[in-house]
């Protein structure tokens, strides 16, 4: 049996007449970017996330560099980034011309709180915090210490829709929150989207004036802003997805809960949860040290996996003008080496858990045969 590293049309094929009946709406409306659906979607996502505000926008990575870019945050300063995280974290900060300042993970891939501390300098504007995987950060702690030493809070949530912290979601503890919303993720959309969250009218009101051309009055242009819109029909197509982010989160729930139970075996590792948080399994990431010869194992099974991420971001081409070279994250850099996420999407049959956890079990890495 083939099982797919994930497999979208799971949740679709379910929903379909309710999903093509609202896209035949849209696009019968004449009315395709920026009218009520943006504005139904962004008042649902604020009081999903627990926010005054949510602006829907192009795509996660505009709402992460546009998050810096209004915060003031550019050549000169510094932000602190977890050292394991999707390049467009880090892309985000440098847009700016800002500088990222990495700090190695926890034993639940998350930015180690105990080591921030260290790394703030004069220079330290903000702290952005990734809720990779759908883990939560250490939330209490960091919002303390950013409160503590006067820096922003941003928080990357492109993995982490509905996860929460002490009952909190995220999204709801910074300044702002950045979303994606591109397919893939646990509320994705049918094409390229995002949104941010936030408390502050301020900030709301900047976000909205940048995602278009920097006007509050079309042709009256306050700043130097971009086009960063979430359109009509991905916002109305979210409007009907969100009404199953909760059901999505729990099917992926079941998913990792059977894996947890039944994966056995003494050269996998098997991810770690926070005890205060509620994660929503964005990925099901293992680490062994025979990652490579364990992901050509599955392959050969028909079993598909994928790295997140082979490559960090201080050790990618792209970054090389940064100048920090190998072995200066071992962490970070042990876990490129180590992490396979396995697969998990809505509606994974018990057939198809049992082929990926039976594989798993039967695995012997070749130098450990007999
Ligand atoms: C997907 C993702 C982004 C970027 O979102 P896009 O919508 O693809 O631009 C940023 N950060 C993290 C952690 C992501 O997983």
């Amino acid at each position: 049996m083939k099982v797919p590293a994930n497999n979208l049309l799971r949740h679709y094929t379910e929903h379909q007449d309710e999903y093509e009946v609202k896209a035949l709406e849209i696009l019968r409306s004449g009315n395709y970017v920026l009218g009520n659906e943006v504005e139904t979607f962004e008042n649902n996502f604020a009081k999903y996330i627990g926010t005054n505000y949510c602006v829907g926008l192009g795509n996660g990575l505009d709402a992460l560099w546009l998050s810096f870019r209004i915060l003031g945050v550019g050549p000169g300063d510094e932000v602190i980034v977890q050292g394991n995280t999707y390049i467009a974290s880090v892309m985000g900060i440098t847009i700016n011309g800002a500088t990222p300042v990495f700090v190695e993970p926890d034993e639940f891939y998350s930015i180690d709180a105990d080591k921030i501390e260290e790394k703030i300098t004069a220079k330290t504007k903000a702290v952005l915090v990734v809720h990779l995987y759908g883990e939560c950060c250490e939330m209490d702690k960091i919002v303390a210490l950013t409160k503590k030493h006067r820096l922003y809070l941003v928080e990357d949530c492109a993995q982490s829709h509905g996860a929460t912290f002490k009952g909190q979601t995220t999204g709801s503890f910074g300044d702002i929150g950045c979303f994606s919303f591109y397919p893939s993720k646990n509320l994705g959309g049918f094409g390229d989207g995002g949104a941010i969250t936030t408390n502050s009218e301020e900030l709301n009101k900047a976000f909205r004036m940048y995602r278009f051309y920097g006007s509050e009055k079309r042709y009256y242009n306050k700043v130097v802003g971009t086009n960063s819109r979430l359109d009509e029909l991905q916002a109305g197509l979210l409007n009907v997805k969100l009404n199953y982010l909760e059901a999505l989160n729990e099917d992926r729930r079941r998913v990792c809960n059977s894996y947890l139970e039944h994966i056995k075996n003494p050269v996998i590792q098997l991810p770690k949860r926070r005890k205060d948080s509620e994660t929503v399994w964005h990925q099901f990431v293992i680490t062994t040290p025979y990652r490579d010869e364990f992901k050509a194992y599955l392959e050969e099974q028909g079993i598909g996996s994928i790295i997140h991420y082979p490559i960090p971001p201080h050790l990618s081409e792209a970054y090389a003008y940064l100048k920090i070279g190998t072995g200066s994250l071992p962490i970070t850099e042990k876990l490129a080496n180590e992490v396979l996420s396995l697969p998990l999407f809505y509606g994974m049959t018990k057939a198809e858990m049992d082929t990926v956890i039976q594989a798993i079990n039967a695995f012997v890495p070749k130098t450990l045969e007999k």
